[in-house]
């Protein structure tokens, strides 16, 4: 689903230049759950942000869905991004004057979607994350649990590809932190690609691969360790 080779990334602010991903590859498969850990400013969200098109390589090569997306204006890039990437922040991201049900609509007027479809694809998202009563609330009203539960929404409601994650659970308590994890597994068992960004080694080993980033370079690769009852718990 997703090639990186060889790729370069480094940032330039007045002349001091910062190297945030050096030579890195990558191969995401379809179905795959891939944690990527680090120490904090190691590229994991430049990484991020690179695979979600977001933002551009210096060098190097990007394929998603095999497409040759270099090539790409920014509105075709926009285009294959609203159709196929949900993304999820540690800071949840929601828009502070829209409720609920608004912001999980929001990718689909972006697509296009009719206002029937539209309310009925917002309605059996919400029930499948159990929000529906939240609908008409703002995010400001909600918990941290919950607004990420929105944002999870939004990101699904469109039926991606492939699920971008940033630390999810970073700014939860332990018990809406699992919440979430488990949210992202049921969902990687129903077949979405998921790329997490984490700091937890807990969350971590919900992924079927691990992938260790120092210094923008990739340091190793490590099989799925089966996890126990108790961390499921
Ligand atoms: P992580 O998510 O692992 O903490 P980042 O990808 O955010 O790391 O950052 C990698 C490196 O690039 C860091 O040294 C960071 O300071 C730098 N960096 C990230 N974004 C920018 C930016 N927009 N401008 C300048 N430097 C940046
Ligand atoms: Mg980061």
């Amino acid at each position: 689903m997703i090639t990186l080779k060889d790729i370069q990334k480094a940032y330039r602010i007045h002349d001091i230049e910062t190297v945030a991903l050096d030579s890195l590859d990558l191969t995401v498969n379809q179905g795959d759950f891939v944690s990527i850990m680090g120490p904090s400013g190691c590229g994991k969200s430049t990484l991020l942000s690179i695979i979600g098109m977001l933002d551009s390589c210096d060098s190097g090569s990007y394929r998603f869905l095999d497409l040759n997306i270099e090539a790409y204006s920014e509105n075709q890039l926009a285009k294959l991004r609203s159709r196929n990437l949900g993304y999820i922040f540690q800071s949840f991201n929601l828009v502070d004057d829209l409720t609920v049900a608004e912001n999980i609509e929001l990718p689909l007027l972006y697509n296009k979607v009719g206002k029937k479809q539209r309310r009925a694809r917002v309605q059996a998202i919400m029930e499948r994350l159990s929000i529906t009563h939240r609908a008409n609330h703002l995010p400001q009203h909600l918990s941290g649990g919950q607004q990420q539960r929105v944002a999870i929404a939004r990101a699904l409601v469109i039926e991606p590809k492939l699920i971008l994650a940033d630390e999810p659970t970073g700014n939860l308590d332990s018990e809406n932190g699992t919440e979430v994890m488990r949210l992202l597994t049921e969902l990687n068992q129903q077949g979405t690609t998921i790329v997490m960004v984490t700091h937890s080694e807990t969350d971590a080993q919900f992924g079927n691969r691990i992938v260790h980033l120092l210094d923008g370079k990739m340091i190793s690769r490590q099989p799925k360790v089966v996890l126990s009852e108790v961390q499921y718990a």
